[in-house]
């Protein structure tokens, strides 16, 4: 395979903004958009980190586009384009290749964003993908982490924990586990779904927003933090799925909200708001973030997931 062989057969078709010249210069350009401030966050992923090396290549790419649309949608902005910056392994063969591109204009389609451009590199080690992602929110509209207001509620998208439960599963957790709750599971895990048609409209409700990449008590302890307030959280609030009860019955709460890579958006706002989320629990004086269990505290030794 030829570097750019390659990138004209499978990037350049990716690149549909004519922003990005078709893969055919050496940079691209962001034409600034009247009454609107440009959201840039970039996330990597690393195999036997965040993805494992069998794992189909399109699930790989879409989750190394996915955990970036997940902060845009945090921050209230509506995703545009992507940069690519790809490690290979010279192992890789062309159809794997294929099969990563395939993945990329499919979420490309389901999301409505371009690839810009990038950089390709062979390496030694295990593959690894970074991507920076871009999106427009109106001005001096982001979603911050410091918004959070003493007596907001607080709540999340999605359910919690299940991309946990997966991985648990692919460790070679509870093989006799039932077929069709494991797929769920397991597909939590390589294919995270972060809610980007929701983010677009967060600017309007929310005073703050994370997204839970690290576990949800370690996120909405960095809007705690920055916001300088406190977080209650009712464990009997936080929304579950029957798959995750049913893999790890009496611990699924404990460790649910410890476990990372949901890529679901947790924010405050006013209370007795009813959308696409679930209230979780209140925001009040203090420092930190508290669970609590019918009104009961619970323990929590390591509140998320960390690389070192
Ligand atoms: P340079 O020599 O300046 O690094 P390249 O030859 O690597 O430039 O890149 C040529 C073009 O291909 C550029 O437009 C670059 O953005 C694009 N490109 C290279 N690799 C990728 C990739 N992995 N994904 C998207 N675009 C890429
Ligand atoms: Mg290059």
């Amino acid at each position: 395979m030829q570097e750019f062989d390659l990138i004209a057969r499978y990037f350049a078709p990716l690149a549909t903004a004519p922003e990005a010249f078709g893969l055919k210069d050496d940079a691209a350009i962001i034409r600034t958009r009247h009454g609107f401030d440009l959201v840039i966050t970039t996330d990597q992923v690393a195999q036997g980190t965040d993805f494992f090396a069998d794992d189909p290549p399109d699930a790989i790419a879409k989750k190394a586009l996915r955990v970036n649309l997940s902060d845009l949608a945090a921050k209230g902005a509506k995703p545009e384009y992507y940069l690519l910056n790809l490690a290979l392994p010279r192992s890789v063969r062309e159809e794997w290749l294929a099969e990563f591109a395939h993945g990329l204009s499919e979420d490309q389609r389901q999301f409505g964003i371009s690839l810009l451009g990038g950089d390709t590199s062979a390496t030694e080690g295990p593959l690894s993908i970074s991507i920076t992602a871009m999106g427009f929110v109106p001005e001096g509209r982001m979603v911050k982490r410091s918004g959070a207001k003493v007596g907001d509620a607080v709540y999340v998208t999605g359910t919690i924990g299940d991309s946990g439960g997966g991985l648990a599963l692919l460790r070679g957790e509870a093989n006799d586990f039932g077929e069709a709750d494991r797929a769920y599971l397991v597909n939590r895990y390589r294919l995270p779904h972060p809610p980007a048609t929701f983010g677009t409209t967060l600017y309007d409700i929310a005073h703050a927003g994370v997204d839970v990449s690290d576990g949800l008590i370690a996120d909405l302890g960095h809007l705690a933090s920055a916001s300088g307030v406190g977080i209650v959280v009712r464990g009997e609030q936080v929304p579950l799925s029957p798959a995750l009860k049913a893999l790890w019955g009496t611990d699924t709460l404990a460790r649910a909200v410890v476990g990372g890579d949901d890529y679901q958006i947790a924010f405050t706002a006013p209370s007795g708001l009813s959308g696409p989320f679930t209230c979780i629990g209140q925001v009040q004086a203090g420092e930190g973030v508290s669970l609590r269990m019918n009104d009961e505290a619970v323990v929590i030794p390591q509140p998320g997931y960390r690389h070192f």
